[in-house]
């Protein structure tokens, strides 16, 4: 046993340490494509003094750290690329008051959005956050710090515009708090009017510091859900309807797509651009209000049979109304078996959809490989997120390879079409860092020394040349 093994089992508690042969395995790899990379130790704190006592353990020995949420972002984002420490959250999973009146919720930083989903549907089910499409493992905090997108992302923005609040251990190991929590008992904003510090903390993929509280913005669920589809054969019109259907301000949220060979629910939308949307109402009056507006807002669409609504069989309404959906797991993630599924999701103008799905399909074709474009507006057409999902069986190391090469070529399509990389891993980090402002690399490169001066954090992510 190793001096850091002790102090970490004085820490943590011998149950919450491990650096056994099978958890350094199962931790030194995520669901996608990156190599993996083995931890020396994984830990699983249960408070924040613990996850304290750990980064101040670990920078005096310049030891480097990974925080840990669901390991599901894909993009090898937890993945110890220089060994060291996996910190995992999923023990700080507590809900620690709701201000109903103020909407916002504190929770821990490990916190599953399985579990807060769940609170508030049994708690409050006139409140909802802004849920993923993910599995409902993946964590909150994580959500936040890779500008995750949910449900409510076209109204209200990506997660990390939700948050309300932060406390946050910092690699050098003081506790700070972020928003006006930090003068006041209130979690209810992250900046008000103070200097907007929340920044530090949202994109650099866990490399300054460590959300071990969070306050996160709530909003109104209505008692009414709805789903309708609207799809056309060619991609050119897709910006032009989503532009009619942003301005009408009542829907809730927007995905759509194009995918091929994937087992499509529902099948006949095989071959379309699909529009998936979503609207909501406490009655049959605001329900029929919205569903008029978003019906109006595409009628030169409809008239010149540019397009159409589709009708949903009730065998698939469900699974569109699931929270999250689990047939994006299911269907698209799991399509190949062998748990291998990786997608590239660059933020880029909604103008640019047409020019995405038809080089995800020339990619799908050109590599043999099946392929979901999926799109989510962000904003009220600000930008979407188009991305390029590809399953694979990692038992198939030739179709690997290839899916492999599929990503890089729409990852570099992207930049080259002015897209942002969402979670980007390692090599897509460099890509963008080639393209980008040099002061910005600077300040960049500043704020990191400043925050980490030891380099102990999730190293590899966003280092600056
Ligand atoms: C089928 C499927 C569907 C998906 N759909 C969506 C979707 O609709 N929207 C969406 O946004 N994403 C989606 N994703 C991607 C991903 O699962 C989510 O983005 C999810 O939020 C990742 O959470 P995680 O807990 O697994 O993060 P992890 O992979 O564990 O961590 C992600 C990053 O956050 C850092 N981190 C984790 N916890 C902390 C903390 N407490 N403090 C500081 N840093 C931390 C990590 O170091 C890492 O850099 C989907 C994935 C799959 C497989």
């Amino acid at each position: 046993m190793t001096d850091v093994y002790r102090s970490l089992a004085g820490i943590v508690g011998e149950d919450y340490v491990s650096a056994e042969a099978e958890e350094i395995y199962f931790y030194a790899r995520d669901a996608g494509l990156m190599p993996a990379g083995k931890p020396d130790y994984i830990v699983v704190p249960k408070s924040t003094a613990e996850v304290q006592n750990i980064v101040i353990l670990a920078n005096k020995q310049k030891i480097p750290i990974v925080p840990l949420g669901g390991s599901m972002a894909l993009s090898g984002l937890t993945i110890p690329h220089r060994g060291g420490i996996v910190i995992d959250m999923k023990r700080m999973r507590s809900i620690l008051t709701v201000n109903e009146n103020a909407r916002h919720v504190v929770v821990e930083g490990g916190i599953s959005q399985g579990a807060l989903y769940s609170y508030l549907n049994k708690n409050y089910p006139h409140l909802q956050h802004n849920i993923p499409e993910a599995p409902p493992a993946t964590t909150v905090a994580a959500s936040v710090v890779i500008h995750g997108q949910g449900r409510l992302t076209q109204q209200y923005g990506y997660t990390s515009d939700l948050v309300s609040g932060m406390e946050v251990v910092l690699p050098t190991g003081e506790i700070c708090k972020i928003g006006s929590c930090s003068m006041s008992p209130g979690w209810f904003s992250k900046g008000a009017t103070l200097p907007d510090l929340s920044s530090l903390f949202f994109g650099w993929a866990g490399t300054t510091g460590i959300i071990t509280k969070l306050g996160i913005k709530l909003f109104p669920r209505k008692k009414m859900r709805v789903v309708e589809t609207f799809v056309r054969d060619r991609a050119k019109l897709v910006p032009d309807i989503l532009f009619n259907l942003t301005h009408t301000e009542v829907l809730e949220d927007i995905l759509g797509g194009s995918q091929s060979g994937i087992h499509f629910d529902p099948p006949m939308l095989k071959g379309y651009h699909y529009i998936t949307m979503y609207y909501s109402g406490d009655t049959d009056d605001e329900m029929e209000f919205k569903r008029k507006m978003i019906w109006d807002s595409l009628v030169e669409f409809r008239k010149s049979k540019d397009g159409g609504f589709m009708w949903i069989p009730p065998t698939i309404k469900p699974g569109l109304l699931e929270t999250p959906q689990k047939w994006v797991t299911r269907t698209l993630a799991d399509e190949k078996k062998g748990g291998g599924f990786t997608y590239t999701g660059p933020i880029v103008l909604i103008e640019k959809y047409p020019v995405f799905a038809r080089k995800i399909e020339e990619v799908g074709a050109k590599y043999d490989v099946a392929y979901a474009g999926l799109m989510r507006v962000v904003g009220r057409n600000h930008a979407m997120m188009y991305g390029s999902g590809f399953p694979f069986n990692r038992a198939d190391p030739d179709l690997m390879e290839r899916v492999r090469t599929a990503l890089h070529e729409m990852n570099e399509f992207s930049l080259d079409q002015g897209g942002i990389p969402w979670k980007a891993d390692v090599e897509e980090q460099k890509m963008a860092m080639e393209r980008m402002d040099p002061n910005t690399l600077k300040l960049m490169k500043t704020i990191k020394h400043v925050l980490d001066p030891n380099g102990i954090m999730n190293p590899g992510n966003w280092e600056v040349p």
